[in-house]
């Protein structure tokens, strides 16, 4: 009797796993229509100078709205684009539409574009990045490219080459989500790069944690001495923005900052702040 059941479980914990497999297959499949259709969308989410409290500038982060199902996260379909190769092509999309974008503004912001280890590894990377720059007409300088550290291990003679690359542009880069990656200190010592994003875990932990405070303090000292800013994601009180502030934090982003949002709502949204 134990066993049937045991049996009878696995086959419906199979029939689970076949209807995932077939939503990933479909949603594949939508994927492939989305920037045709006009699905794909991009949000801006303001970075701050802590010191300062200045906009130093906005992340672009992608957005996707089925015409079924709705809003669909990135953290969804990302890697859904990853698996099936779909993400070159809208990680192209996206670093152009952002570069266009950055190229409208009245401030010369810096703006800030995920790139997936996937995009990494295509020979064509600096090809498509330069041409990005150039015809939106926006100074390789104020581009900045978010990379996670498990997009670096992968291959990392490769990974190196292609970051000198781009650091020969003049295009920044930023190691993303920091501290959640398999290697943290190898990345640092490893490849160039110009600023440390460390992941929203720790923040979030930080009013309960001395662990994560002090995990904190410690990613911020090693920024400090290797001469990059850091900055902090997931600020979402003025609890934790006194708690960076005190232990010399260079930036910040976050709810508290702003959501991401249409980058209209975003100058809105900064002028209304002003006039307060
Ligand atoms: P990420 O690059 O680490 O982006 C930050 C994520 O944290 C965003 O989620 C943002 O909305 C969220 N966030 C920002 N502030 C707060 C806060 O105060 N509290 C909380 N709880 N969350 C906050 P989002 O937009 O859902 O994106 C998730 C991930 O999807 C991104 O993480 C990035 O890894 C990926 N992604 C988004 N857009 C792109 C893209 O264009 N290309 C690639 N390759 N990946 C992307
Ligand atoms: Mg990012
Ligand atoms: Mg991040
Ligand atoms: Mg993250």
């Amino acid at each position: 009797r134990a066993k049937e059941a045991v049996g009878r479980r696995t086959r419906f914990y199979s029939q689970d796993m076949d209807e995932a497999a077939r939503a990933r297959r479909l949603l594949a499949n939508d994927l492939r229509e989305a920037i045709g259709r006009g699905e794909l969308s991009l949000a801006y989410q303001v970075q701050r100078s802590i010191s300062t409290d200045l906009v130093i500038g906005y992340e672009a982060l992608l957005r996707w709205h089925h015409p079924r199902d709705g809003w669909i996260s990135p953290t969804e379909f990302i890697p859904i684009a990853e698996e099936s190769g779909e993400i070159v092509r809208i990680g192209e999309w996206v670093l152009r539409a952002a570069c266009v974008e950055a190229a409208s503004w009245e401030q010369p912001w810096r703006i800030a574009v995920n790139l997936s280890p996937v995009q990494l590894m295509q020979p064509d990377l600096i090809a498509v990045v330069t041409s990005a720059l150039v015809s939106a007409g926006l100074p390789a300088h104020r581009l900045e490219l978010e990379i996670t550290e498990t997009a670096l291990i992968a291959d990392k003679v490769r990974a190196l080459h292609v970051l000198r690359q781009i650091k020969a542009l003049g295009v920044t880069i930023a190691i993303d989500d920091f501290g959640t990656g398999y290697s943290s200190l190898d990345t640092l010592n490893s490849f160039p790069f110009d600023k440390i994003k460390i992941d929203r875990s720790f923040l979030m932990q930080s009013e309960t944690s001395r662990q994560a405070r002090a995990i904190i303090r410690a990613v911020l000292a090693l920024g400090h001495s290797l001469e990059v800013p850091v900055l902090a994601e997931g600020l979402e009180s003025e609890d934790q923005l006194r708690l960076l502030r005190s232990e010399g934090c260079d930036e910040a982003q976050g709810y508290y900052f702003g959501r991401p949002m249409p980058m209209a709502a975003n100058i809105e949204f900064a002028q209304r702040s002003e006039a307060a």
